[in-house]
Parts: structure tokens; C-alpha cells; sequence
């Protein structure tokens, strides 16, 4: 189908822009350096970022992308997850992986490597999702780990990153099956069995994204209604960073007003409960009629 060869396109983009993210992660580098490359790499293969390049360096498990002049560098001995996605018009890909600058975190990123492995072998039309999140949590407590239950994974649709089915990380009850032609991205999170096993909103933010629905534009003031116009026709309701914005210090009480109030949503940074380290990988997968091929 050619849609699915789209699919396929986007996905081998997001590959080979995470391979090379991947080689750029070493201690002292600023976060920063790597996310504008990743962002940069995906439009120079004529897509565009589907959201922010999150990195999540230990405890910090998602949301986090550098905000303008960030001066955070990769510390010494310290697990990094980079999560990047692609949308080459609309055909979204989505993928995560975990660099870890010490022996004793390799454990875990590798673990991360293996259970993802395992769930995409376990995939196939008609497995149920919850099929999924026992294998997830199984593979990961008996390699020494646990999963981040309250994170999860989602199907994927043309524009649509997280449509209608969610693929858990942990043995739960949950509904819906895996279908023949639908995309799905799997993204297993795992922390030492110190931690919670669930991650909490900081209250720093970091990513943001226009709030749905039809964009009420009375009882603002000018200036936050031309703002929050123009952000909404630009990035078209999808996430996006203020290192995205054009003197950004500028409007940034108008952004932060916004924010307030509710017409702009903020994806507050997910930190592990606990403060243990967290890995993740994850890949955009198609399932096929025999079982899974991975796009990513
Ligand atoms: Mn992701
Ligand atoms: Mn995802």
C-alpha cells in the first residue's frame, strides 16, 4: 500500500537520524548541541520534527527538551534517552533509544533493548494489548528490572501520534487487540527495582502545544491573540518548543499568560518517582499479517 510505504519512508529516517543522535552523546556535550542536530537532520531529509527532540538524562524519563540557551551538558557516568520523531507529511515515526556512559547503567539499557525486542516478537493481529504489557513487564522483571507502569505505548495514524490504542508496559487488564495494518509504536520504559516504577510531573515544562478544541478567542488582549494565532497555524495543534520561536524573549509573558490560562497546554517534565535512572527504546512497528515489521 502506498501509505504504509510512507510509513515505511518516515521510519527510515527516524532510523538513521536516532543512529546518529546516538553517536553524539558523549559526557560534556550540551543537550541542546544534540536536540537542534536531530531537529536539523530530520528537515534536511525533507521531513519535519513531530515533536521537540526530548532528551532524558537519568531519572528524567520524558519530556524534556532543552529550552532556548540551555546550558545543561551530558554528566559523567549517566544513562540518556533521546526520543525522536518524525512527520514526512503527516506519516509519522516515533523512536527512543538509551545511551549509557557507564558500565554499571549498561545493564538496564540493554535490558530496555532486549524487552522491546521481545514485545515486537510477541506482536501479531488479534494478540491483545495487555498480551503485550505481561510480556513488557515479565521479560524486564526477569532480566532485574521493573517497568515504568504509567507510561506507556500508542497506536499510530496519518497526523494523529497517539490514536485511539494504548500498549501498556506492565501486566494490567486493558482493552483492544493489535490489527492487521496499523501502525503502533512500542516504547518499554524500565528502572532499577529501587524505584517507584512510575514517573511524576516536575513542575518545570518544557514542551508545549496550542490546547485543543476550537480556539476561543475572546477575553484575550491583543497581543496573546496574535500570538496564540500564529502558533496555532504554525504548528497545526502538534507539540513544539519556545527554541522554535523567533525572539522568543519577546512574547515570553505573553506565552507564559497563555499558559496560565489554559490556551496553551504544557507537557510538565516526567521524572522517576523515586529519582532512580530510567532506559527506554522504542520503535514505530506495522503489523503485518504474520506478525511485525518494525519501521524504525
Ligand atoms: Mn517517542
Ligand atoms: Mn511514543
Amino acid at each position: 500500500m502506498e501509505d504504509l510505504d510512507r510509513f515505511r519512508e518516515s521510519g527510515a529516517i527516524a532510523r538513521k537520524v536516532r543512529e546518529e543522535a546516538c553517536r553524539m552523546v558523549r559526557e560534556g556535550v550540551k543537550a541542546i548541541e544534540i536536540c537542534e542536530a536531530v531537529e536539523e537532520m530530520i528537515r534536511e531529509h525533507g521531513a519535519e520534527p513531530a515533536f521537540p527532540c526530548n532528551i532524558g538524562i537519568n531519572e528524567v524519563a520524558a519530556h524534556y527538551t532543552p529550552p532556548p540557551g540551555d546550558q545543561l551538558t551530558i554528566p559523567p557516568r549517566s544513562i540518556v534517552k533521546i526520543d525522536l520523531g518524525v512527520s514526512l507529511d503527516g506519516y509519522l515515526s516515533d523512536t527512543a533509544a538509551t545511551v549509557a556512559l557507564s558500565p554499571d547503567l549498561e545493564p538496564m539499557a540493554e535490558a530496555s533493548r532486549v524487552v522491546l525486542h521481545e514485545a515486537i516478537k510477541a506482536m501479531k493481529p488479534g494478540v491483545r494489548v495487555s498480551e503485550i504489557g505481561y510480556v513488557i513487564q515479565r521479560t524486564a522483571n526477569a532480566l532485574g528490572f521493573k517497568t515504568i507502569g504509567n507510561l506507556t505505548g500508542h497506536e499510530i495514524k496519518r497526523y494523529e501520534l497517539h490514536a485511539g490504542t494504548t500498549i501498556p508496559n506492565i501486566a494490567v487488564p486493558y482493552p483492544g487487540k493489535l490489527k492487521e495494518g496499523h501502525i503502533y509504536a512500542v516504547e518499554p520504559f524500565l528502572t532499577t527495582m529501587k524505584g517507584a516504577g512510575e514517573v511524576v510531573s516536575m513542575r518545570l515544562v518544557t514542551i508545549f502545544r496550542v490546547a485543543g478544541g476550537r480556539i476561543k478567542l475572546r477575553r484575550l488582549k491583543p497581543e496573546e491573540r496574535e500570538l496564540l494565532t500564529k502558533l496555532s497555524e504554525r504548528f497545526n495543534g502538534l507539540p513544539y518548543t519556545t527554541r522554535w520561536i523567533n525572539d522568543f524573549e519577546k512574547v515570553r509573558a505573553i506565552h507564559e499568560r497563555l499558559v496560565k490560562i489554559g490556551r496553551i497546554q504544557g507537557y510538565p517534565v516526567l521524572v522517576e518517582r523515586r529519582g532512580e535512572p530510567v532506559a527506554q527504546t522504542e520503535h514505530t512497528v506495522l503489523v503485518t499479517e504474520k506478525g511485525a515489521e518494525v519501521l524504525t
